[in-house]
């Protein structure tokens, strides 16, 4: 039976392509005839190690990820990552933070434990509705790394542009991951919860320039050693195993979409065409400014927060669900990931439209 047809534009966890979930269905109770769930084997077995490989290999060609670099899978979300960076990079030193939303503003206060935090950049003066220019970071010299979060989102802004910087770049790509290409070469440490941009909540991908290896603090817990979890491939203890598999369907479903260059002219025409819309409405207006506007998630609101609450209301009674903004903002988010069709995008413009002519 097929769903009811709505269309999910909730920040996280979020849509996933219904290719995948039918996939996962048919093979829910027996996995390719092995009379047991993926849910329900070992993850030491041959038949587990095979998706665990193969999803590995799927993902380092979805971003060309270079040899130079670890793939690992890992738990604890994003905010693990938070306090995991600092304990294996900071070696009680200083880190430069761009702060430019909730999430990197947290991943600065936890590094604060551990080693000296330079805020290299704030964007929260106005409310981060935009990402600061290269010119306007001011970067340590001595920097064991440099902070960022790709796409905020919560605000709604995203980084068009790679920092350039001596110290190595690690940067939280949750909700931009396999969005568009990225160069993985130029990055120390590139992390991601997956219930953004690519599988279940449960999963968090950390990729790491193995060089980065072995500086952790002397009280770093083994589970949170980036050189322990390279040795081990990820499987010191049983890693999120069900969320693997979910994303190596994923990744099946994106090759077929061309990959993430396919994935970066979708994502453009989506956004493109709801803020080209929220730009020329009377009722309406955006968060971010232009040249910093997130293509995954459009922030926007009315002047009356009643009338946001109407706003939700219908569009909900519509199939248009989730579309309440975070409670630090307000007003309304779309957010649209890769699974997000156009179509999904159309039908909420056209119900803006209806609301907007009701309403001015
Ligand atoms: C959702 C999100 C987080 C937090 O992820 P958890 O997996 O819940 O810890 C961190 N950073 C960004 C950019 C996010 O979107």
């Amino acid at each position: 039976m097929a769903r009811e047809q709505v269309f999910n534009f909730s920040a996280g966890p979020s849509v996933l392509p219904a290719s995948a979930l039918e996939r996962a269905k048919a093979d829910l109770l027996d996995y390719r005839g092995c009379g047991m769930s993926v849910m329900e084997m070992s993850h030491r077995s041959p038949m587990f190690q095979e998706i665990f490989d193969s999803t590995k290999q799927k993902l380092k060609e979805a971003l060309s990820v270079p040899d130079s670099h670890e793939i690992l899978f890992l738990q604890g979300g994003a905010t693990l990552q938070f306090a995991a960076i600092p304990m294996n990079l900071i070696e009680g030193g200083t880190a430069d933070y761009a702060v430019t939303g909730n999430f990197s503003h947290k991943a600065a206060a936890e590094a604060e434990k551990y080693g000296t935090v330079h805020v290299a950049a704030s964007t929260a003066d106005t409310g981060h509705d935009r990402i600061p220019a290269q010119e306007e970071l001011r970067l340590s010299a001595d920097a064991k790394y440099f902070y960022y979060c790709a796409n905020n989102t919560i605000y709604g802004t995203e980084w068009q542009y790679v920092p350039r910087t001596a110290a190595p770049l690690v940067c939280d790509m949750s909700s931009d991951i396999l969005s568009k290409p990225v160069d993985v070469s130029r990055y120390g440490l590139i992390y991601a919860g997956a219930q953004k941009n690519m599988a279940p909540a449960g999963l968090t991908v950390v990729i790491l320039d193995k060089a980065l290896c072995g500086r952790e603090l002397p009280f770093t817990p083994e589970i949170m050693s980036y050189r322990t979890l390279v040795k081990h491939d990820s499987m010191l203890n049983t890693p999120p195993c069900w969320c693997i598999y979910m994303l190596g369907l994923v990744l099946d479903w994106l090759a077929e979409q061309g990959g993430v260059k396919g994935m970066e002219q979708i994502k453009r025409a989506r956004a493109a065409k709801l803020y080209d819309f929220l730009d020329n409405s009377a009722l309406y207006r955006a968060h971010a400014l232009p040249g910093s506007r997130s293509d995954m998630n459009v922030t926007f609101r009315t002047d009356s927060k009643e009338l946001d609450a109407e706003f939700v209301k219908g569009a909900a009674a519509r199939g248009l669900v989730n579309v309440k903004g975070h409670r630090i903002t307000g007003g309304m988010r779309a957010s649209l990931y890769n699974a997000m069709p156009m179509e999904g995008v159309d039908a909420l413009i056209a119900y803006m439209k209806e609301f907007e002519r009701d309403h001015v």
